[in-house]
């Protein structure tokens, strides 16, 4: 079938955070209480002037 992933009801804890700005649950970093996915987080930490490099 598709690649949708079947959305399972876990609970939320550690290690369970979605990205706040496209819900994505993999990589998310925690960091400076962003919870931010690696992608977000590069464009998202650009604008507040974090530098990343990668
Ligand atoms: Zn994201």
């Amino acid at each position: 079938m598709g690649k949708y992933r079947p959305r399972k009801e876990r609970k939320h804890g550690r290690g369970v955070q979605v990205c706040r700005r496209c819900g994505s649950r993999d990589a998310v970093i925690q960091k400076y209480n962003l919870y931010f996915c690696r992608q977000c987080f590069r464009e998202v930490a650009r604008s507040l002037g974090f530098r990343i490099y990668s």
